[in-house]
């Protein structure tokens, strides 16, 4: 018999991994992550051990820890935040006959975990045999709630395979759970370590209760178990809760032929000004409308929720089933890092790891927020409630800096600023511009009035502030920025970046449409007739360079005179290359880590003519090496309008694949959500040549020969559309709401319920493919069709 495959089995609804790979974990915990944005369990095995990286977050729930700077500046931020691990509700032990259920000892003859798109659910077989003989099969499914966002379930069942048995099963919550230190700095580990004081322990039946806060950023949070044992007779149980751990005991005897079952329900609350009574009666509540739901009762609300979601997101991608995975994985991860945040942050890597230390980036404007506000719109309205939420913070770092307006941080989990490396960290003002973006995307596509005139015109209006005094109006009449840092971080602290200048442009443009068009509101926030002009003004005078000799924009002014890099001399092992030369010989050539000027000709797309983005593409991709994976579903959209569709395809999977294949060898520290995110936009903004441009929903597909048909649906005010492309003809449909008026390829198109419309793809221009550093190629993509 040959050994059974390792690694993800391509399905089109499930990631599926068959076999104890202990060295596949830390990855493995990543991908297989359950969260609804507001709690995040990694997927580490229930019985807690072998393990790679235990993880359990609660959105905003995070340590401070000093920053500290070889030279200190003014301005600097002297305090770091951390994402904290926290009391891991999944732990369930189990003793076979004495023997504890650990997968390195004895054998699993069989053994599989598989995470369900359209259930919700983690779910896990084992057959294991124990070292001395005894055979059990477990089954375990696991939850974390879409619709009861306090609440986590797993369902346990434990069957004697070779008679009778005697089982013991602690079902744990566990504070403080010890964790290989990964930063360097000890001060960093010693916080880390044991980040939580416990204040409070309660247990009682089959449920407890653990109340715990951090010291230096005063939060405080309640953990909370109850159980439901499903044949209670001949089970003896014990309970118990003290400090940092409380513990069900359940010892039972079972025959052969019959199993052992129970459901584990955990509840989390968290809270910076409740008090400890308060939240433990919070997580109790929670528990007992769970319990009242019942374990089928939750995943029956779980599946509903996530017809909901696959009715108005499905992609399908007929022709490449791996890719059809990896695109409806990465739908479901970015949904599970927004669906209930709720006024919190998305970080980038939601809650599935601590990497970047739980902080959220522009990564959810640019990336995430273009997804869900055509997928999940109320998701995207609570990220930038998240961000209006931080706007009194983001007024006073402006303060600080000597700016009006608002500032919000590079990188943050509660809205004051975290970066401690200004380059590549608050100078890349373009953030405030992403926020704009993302309002204003988020404000035409849903035409939600009530968030307009409440959160969104005062963010447009605190951004398009911030311009005006970062920007100043120079003797050429050009209102210049000068001093920032665009989306790529090898090109710091220039003058005029073209990505930065075009979305202040829209930031200003928007501010002061809508002021004029909601004048109540203006002047509640002080904007008068002069300030809108002066905006205005300034949109129409903003510098954006353009070298006419080489005919193609530079990434920012001079950009194009800078030395170039020597590609043919850096080893493959000397990327990314930010670890392997100094930031000063990166920042004075032409070498580009990430999509900046090519982001532009995405967002604002509506500034080049179609000569110019080919060029660009052209020029910049001799550039771009990558090393952020931020970039490829950008150079994916940008390569299929421009009409390079292979390498469109390429850069596609790239993205899609990115947490799957682990290019960036990083998946153990959590997912790539903007990436994941990338998988969206490049098939639906990349093939589908979806645009949104001064708020009208264009397409114009194509599809690269390697694919038979893309399908997929979005919601645009409060029409459900899906365009259906196959190589000659793409087809419109209507499914739900007002009909609606859409772009194809130019042509205006009406959309209504009677029928869809049907129009041919026009060809597609010949062109070159561009060529990228040496090595640096996206890999060719071939179809992976089904095993
Ligand atoms: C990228 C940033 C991004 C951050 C978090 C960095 O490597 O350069 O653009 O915001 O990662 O994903």
């Amino acid at each position: 018999m040959s050994a059974p495959p390792r690694g993800y089995e391509v399905s089109p609804w499930k990631l599926r991994w068959r076999t104890l790979d202990v060295s596949a974990l830390k990855r493995t915990e990543s991908t297989f992550a359950l969260s609804n944005g507001h709690i995040g369990f990694r997927g580490s095995l229930e019985e807690g051990e072998p393990r790679g990286l235990p993880g359990t977050y609660l959105n905003g729930f995070f340590e401070r820890r000093p920053l500290p700077y070889a030279e200190a500046g003014y301005g600097y931020p002297e305090d770091g935040q951390t994402v904290v691990n926290v009391t891991d509700g999944k732990i369930i032990r189990l003793l076979v006959e004495d023997e504890p259920l650990d997968m390195r000892y004895g054998s699993a003859p069989f053994h599989a975990r598989e995470l369900d798109f359209r259930s919700g659910t983690l779910r896990r077989r084992t057959d294991w045999v124990s070292p001395t003989g005894r055979q059990v099969r477990i089954q375990c499914e696991r939850l974390v709630s879409f619709t009861q966002r306090a609440v986590a379930a797993l369902r346990y069942e434990v069957e004697p395979l070779d008679g009778r048995m005697q089982l013991v099963v602690q079902s744990d919550l566990l504070a403080n759970e010890a964790i290989e230190p990964e930063s360097d700095d000890p001060r960093v580990a010693a916080i880390l370590q044991a980040p939580l004081v416990a204040d409070f322990a309660a247990a009682v039946d089959y449920s407890a209760v653990l109340s715990h806060h951090t010291r230096r950023s005063g939060l405080r949070m309640a953990a909370g178990m109850d159980h439901e044992i499903e044949t209670p007779d001949g089970v003896r149980t014990k309970i118990e809760a003290d400090g940092d751990l409380a513990r069900l005991t359940m010892a039972v005897e079972v025959p052969e032929g019959q199993r052992f079952a129970f459901t584990k329900y955990v509840a989390y609350g968290w809270s910076a000004q409740r008090s400890t009574s308060a939240l433990c009666s919070q997580v109790e509540a929670a528990l007992a409308g769970a319990r009242r739901t019942t374990w089928q009762g939750l995943l029956d609300e779980q599946r509903a929720y996530l017809d909901d979601f696959w009715a108005s997101a499905d992609v399908e991608i007929d022709g490449d089933a791996e890719l059809q995975q990896a695109v409806r994985f990465a739908l479901f991860h970015v949904l599970q890092a927004g669906a209930r945040g709720e006024t919190r942050a998305i970080p980038a890597k939601g809650l599935t790891g601590p990497g970047y230390d739980g902080h959220a980036f522009w990564d959810t404007e640019s990336f995430v927020l273009p997804v869900l506000t055509y997928t999940v719109p109320a998701a995207a309205r609570s990220a930038l409630m998240w961000r209006y939420a931080t706007l009194d913070k983001a007024r006073a770092r402006a303060a600080q800096l000597g700016q009006t307006g608002a500032a919000f941080p590079w990188r943050s989990i509660n809205g004051e600023e975290c970066s401690g490396y200004w380059p590549a960290g608050t100078a890349a003002f373009h953030v405030n511009a992403d926020i704009a973006d993302a309002t204003a995307r988020y404000l035409a596509a849903t035409k939600d009035e009530e968030f307009e005139a409440n959160y969104g015109l005062e963010l447009l209006v605190a951004t398009a502030r911030l311009w005006m005094s970062l920007g100043h109006h120079d003797p050429h009449a050009g209102f210049r920025i000068d001093g920032v840092t665009g989306p790529d971080e090898y090109t710091a602290v220039v003058d005029n970046n073209v990505f930065t200048n075009l979305m202040a442009q829209k930031n200003l443009r928007e501010a002061g449409i809508r002021c004029e068009r909601l004048p109540r509101v203006a002047r509640e926030l002080d904007v008068d007739e002069e300030e809108i002009a002066a905006w205005l003004d300034a949109a129409d005078r903003m510098v954006i360079p353009y070298d006419k000799t080489l005919q193609v924009h530079p990434q920012a002014e001079d950009f194009t005179s800078h030395a170039h890099w020597d590609f043919a001399g850096t080893p493959p092992e000397h990327y990314p290359l930010l670890l392997h030369y100094p930031y000063f010989d990166l920042y004075r050539k032409q070498v580009v880590k990430q999509a900046d000027l090519v982001l532009a000709m995405h967002l604002r797309g509506d500034a080049f003519t179609p000569e110019q983005k080919a060029r660009n593409v052209d020029y910049y991709e001799a550039l771009t090496v990558r090393d952020s994976s931020l970039s490829a579903s950008t150079q994916a959209v940008l390569a299929a309008e421009v009409g390079h569709l292979d390498l469109a395809y390429d850069y596609l999977a790239e993205a899609a694949l990115a947490d799957l294949h682990d290019t960036q060898h990083d998946v153990h520290n959590g997912l790539h959500i903007a990436s994941l995110a990338g998988a969206w936009i490049g098939t639906v903004a990349g093939f589908g040549g979806m645009r949104d441009h001064g708020g009208k929903l264009t397409f114009a597909p194509r599809l690269p020969p390697e694919l038979a048909a893309i399908t997929f649906r979005m919601c645009f005010t409060g029409s459900q559309i899906r365009v259906a492309i196959h190589p000659e003809e793409a087809t419109y449909s209507l499914l739900g709401g007002p009909s609606i008026e859409i772009g194809h390829h130019g042509e205006p198109l009406i959309l209504t319920p009677d029928a869809p419309v049907t129009r041919p793809i026009p060809p597609t221009p010949r062109r070159t493919p561009p060529q990228q550093p040496p090595g640096r190629a996206p890999f060719r993509r071939k179809p992976v069709l089904p095993r």
